[in-house]
C-alpha cells in the first residue's frame, strides 16, 4: 500500500501484533508438553533425514523423532554405507535426541532408484520391488543395516519400523531376521538393547484392514498417509494431473486411519502418524478425536501444532470425528463439519 489511510495501518498494526504475540506464545512452548484443554497428553516428534537434522529438533521442542527416514545414507553415494557409517549416524541419533527414535529401515525403490542397488525395470515402480519387498531380494543389505541399528541400541530409546509392510507374514519374516541378528551380535559379546520395540508402516491398505491382527504381532503402527493415500486412491502421489485425490480428510481414508488407532489400542498398542497429514492443522483436530498417540511431523510444525493442541477439547473432537467417520460422504463435507468443531483462525 502506498501511502496507507490510517485504517490500513491499524489493521496491518493488528495483525503483527497478533503474529508477534503468536510467536511469543510458540517460544513459550518449547519446553511445554503437548496437551489438549482436558489434559490429554499426545507426543510430537519430528521427522529426519540424517544426523544433521538434531539441531532443528531442539529448536522447535520435538520430543523424539517418528521417523528417520534412512534411505538418505543409502543415497549419499554411489556406493551402500557401510555397517559402520550407519552405526556412527544411528548412535549420533540416538545420543542426541532426548526421546523416543523411531527408526525406518530403508525405504528404496519406488521413485527413490540407488545405483549401489539397481532394481530391474518396472511397469509399475511403486507397486513394484520397493522397501521392505527389497531387503528380502537383497537380504545381506538389510541384514548389514539391522545389525548397525541393534549395535546403537544402546545409546538411547531405539525404535525399528518396518516400511511397506502388506501382509502379517513379511512383518514376522522381517522381525525374524532382526532376531537372528540380534542372536548374532550377543554371541559375539555385543550388547543389544533389550527393550527395542519394532512395529510396522502403515501404508498399504491391506494393512490398515488388517490392523486387528497385526496389532497382535507388532509393538506399534505409524500410519505412512503420503503412501496409503496414494494406495488407497490409486493416485500416483507424484503425478500432478491427479493430486486432486490426495484427499487426507476424505471420510475413505479416515475410517482406515480410525480402523488402525482402534486396533493398536484394542491390543494396548499405541498408533502414530508419520505422514504429512500428522502436521496439517486441518487434520490434527480428527486425529486427536480418533486418539491418535503421536503425531510425527517436519520439526518445523511441532510449535504451531502443540498450540492448537492446547486448544482442543477431546471429548468434542471425538465428536466431531465420530461424525465425520459415519455422517459424511466427502471431504468437503467433512470440512463444512469442522467448523462446528473448530476455529481454524
Ligand atoms: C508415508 O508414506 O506417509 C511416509 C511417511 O513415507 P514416505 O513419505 O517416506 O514414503
Ligand atoms: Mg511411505
Amino acid at each position: 500500500f502506498v501511502n496507507p489511510d490510517e485504517e490500513t495501518v491499524s489493521t496491518y498494526e493488528a495483525k503483527r501484533k497478533e503474529f508477534e504475540d503468536y510467536k511469543a506464545e510458540l517460544k513459550t512452548l518449547k519446553t511445554a508438553e503437548s496437551v489438549s484443554t482436558d489434559g490429554h497428553k499426545v507426543l510430537l516428534v519430528a521427522n529426519i533425514g540424517s544426523p544433521n537434522d538434531i539441531e532443528a529438533i531442539k529448536q522447535n521442542g520435538a520430543e523424539g523423532v517418528g521417523l528417520f527416514r534412512t534411505e538418505f545414507l543409502y543415497m549419499e553415494s554411489d556406493e551402500l554405507p557401510t555397517e559402520d557409517s550407519q552405526y556412527e549416524a544411528y548412535k549420533t541419533v540416538l545420543e542426541n535426541v532426548n526421546g523416543p527414535v523411531v527408526v525406518r529401515t530403508m525405504d528404496i525403490g519406488g521413485d527413490k532408484k540407488l545405483k549401489a542397488l539397481p532394481v530391474p525395470e518396472e511397469m509399475n515402480p511403486f507397486l513394484g520391488v520397493r522397501a521392505i519387498r527389497l531387503c528380502f531380494q537383497r537380504e545381506e543389505v538389510f541384514r548389514t543395516q539391522l545389525r548397525a541399528l541393534l549395535r546403537a541400541s544402546v545409546y538411547g530409546d531405539l525404535k525399528i519400523m518396518f516400511p511397506m509392510i502388506a501382509t502379517v507374514d513379511e512383518f514376522k519374516k522381517a522381525k525374524g531376521i532382526l532376531l537372528d541378528e540380534k542372536a548374532k551380535l550377543v554371541a559375539e559379546g555385543v550388547k543389544v538393547s533389550d527393550s527395542i520395540e519394532v512395529g510396522i508402516m502403515i501404508e498399504i491398505p491391506a494393512a490398515a484392514m488388517l490392523a486387528d491382527q497385526f496389532a497382535k504381532e507388532v509393538d506399534f503402527m505409524s500410519i505412512g498417509t503420503n503412501d496409503l493415500i496414494q494406495y488407497s486412491m490409486a493416485a500416483d502421489r507424484m503425478n500432478e494431473q491427479v493430486s486432486y485425490l490426495y484427499q487426507p480428510y476424505n471420510p475413505s481414508i479416515l475410517r482406515l486411519i480410525n480402523n488402525v488407532i482402534k486396533a493398536a489400542h484394542a491390543e494396548g498398542k499405541w498408533a502414530g502418524m508419520c505422514g504429512e497429514m500428522a502436521g496439517d492443522q486441518k487434520a490434527v483436530p480428527l486425529l486427536v478425536g480418533m486418539g491418535l498417540d503421536e503425531f510425527s511431523m517436519s520439526a518445523t510444525s511441532v510449535l504451531r501444532t502443540r498450540s492448537l493442541m492446547k486448544k482442543l477439547d477431546t471429548a468434542k473432537m471425538e465428536e466431531y470425528a465420530n461424525r465425520a467417520l459415519t455422517e459424511c460422504s466427502t471431504m468437503e463435507e467433512v470440512l463444512e463439519l469442522s467448523k462446528e468443531y473448530v476455529n481454524f483462525d
